[in-house]
């Protein structure tokens, strides 16, 4: 991580932004060397085709990476799409479920609750939990799901209100699991055994906006009667190893560079040691000081999206300037919930963390 943290001191700026988000600096140096001569081709990659051979080996390398760090067996299918993570919350329940079936979800913030919108207009949609009126402050765990739901999909972090399921998921009873991981993705080991289908938009953990990952178990799909378009069936993506059409062929060779960086520091149980030991710099800050409190239930607080506001929120504005002046960037809560939110994704070095429990540190001691 080391390099990292030479960056962050070189630039002076700390990106603490949501999405799209910080990346890490090797990956940023490569992929510009990319765009204007990509593997000593003579050619920019913007500018290639994705049917000649650099750019499939780009391709597959890429899908290779991802079943290589998710430790995917051959059940599984790894598929590039575009469109971002709202469209999997159509596209999702479309492939997997019919009209007169059930899907079981459970609401732990807007995205969820856009899921489950999206996949209202395919089947019946059973909402077996919800944490929307403590303002999504907890993941719900009493609930127990029905063994007729074709799938049960769950949000894995919750990007605006800062919680993730890190310890914990439902017994399924054989239900598999729909996930939609676009914020943690790739941010720890995951068992994927629990899962039949995990999709994720890029921008947070793995490369630009643009492209959107999609793993889905094999035996999954063909298990519809409608008829499914070409551009949205998976099966299309599986069968042209998603080239069916034209890719985002930039945004996946982000990606591939991202994955070989986090190979290269070690994998998945890596990320989740950095990322754990982040998030407890801040978490620690936010109990100790006398200014600042968490947003979310202890248990079900998350490594990626740290959300806090003040006890007094007449005092926000003030520390908002305070780490902007500091070099502190892209600490507002989201819109719809005003405070801060630190995204420390893989990409973030922990000196920037600790900069960052510094200042409200140094705040304190002038407002306290
Ligand atoms: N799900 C989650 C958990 C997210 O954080 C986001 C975006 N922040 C989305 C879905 C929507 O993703 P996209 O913008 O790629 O459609």
């Amino acid at each position: 991580m080391e390099t990292l943290t030479k960056k962050a001191t070189a630039l002076k700026t700390h990106n603490f932004s949501a999405g799209p988000a910080i990346l890490p600096p090797s990956v940023i140096k490569e992929a510009a060397k990319g765009i204007l001569n990509f593997n000593e081709t003579g050619l920019s990659i913007l500018e290639m085709s994705h049917r000649g051979k650099d750019i499939g080996a780009m391709a597959d390398e890429a899908t290779q990476s991802v079943r290589d760090l998710l430790g995917l067996t051959d059940e599984f299918e790894v598929i590039w799409m575009t469109g971002g993570a709202s469209s999997q919350f159509f596209i999702a329940a479309m492939n997997l479920l019919n009209d007169d079936e059930m899907a079981a979800y459970v609401d732990t913030g807007t995205w969820s609750s856009k899921a489950i919108e999206a996949g209202a207009q395919f089947g019946k949609i059973d909402v077996l939990a919800s944490s929307k009126s403590t303002t999504y402050d907890h993941i719900p765990r009493k609930y127990k799901v029905p063994t007729d739901a074709k799938y049960l999909h769950l949000t894995s972090n919750n990007t605006i209100y800062g919680t993730e399921y890190t310890t914990w998921l439902p017994e399924t009873n054989g239900v598999p699991i729909v996930c939609d991981m676009s914020s943690d993705f790739m941010s720890r080991p995951i068992d994927i055994s629990k899962f039949g289908l995990i999709y994720a938009g890029a921008q947070k953990n793995l490369g630009p906006a643009g492209v959107t990952l999609v793993i889905v178990r094999k035996d999954m799909l063909g298990k519809v009667t409608r008829q499914i378009p070409v551009m949205l069936d998976y099966r299309t993506f599986i069968k042209e190893k998603s080239m069916y059409n034209t890719p985002p062929v930039y945004a996946m060779y982000v990606c591939m560079l991202t994955m070989r960086w986090i190979k290269e520091m070690g994998g998945l149980a890596a990320m989740e040691k950095h990322n754990k030991k982040k998030a407890n710099i801040l978490y620690k800050e936010i109990d100790a000081n006398p200014l600042f409190k968490g947003n979310v239930e202890k248990r079900d607080r998350s490594m990626m999206n740290v959300c806090f506001t003040m006890h007094n929120r007449e005092l926000e504005p003030a520390f908002a300037k305070f780490a902007k002046d500091n070099g502190v960037q892209g600490i507002e809560g989201h819109r719809s919930v005003g405070g801060f939110r630190a995204s420390i994704y893989n990409a973030m070095p922990i000196k920037s963390v600790a900069f960052l429990a510094n200042l409200m540190r140094q705040f304190a001691e002038k407002h306290g």
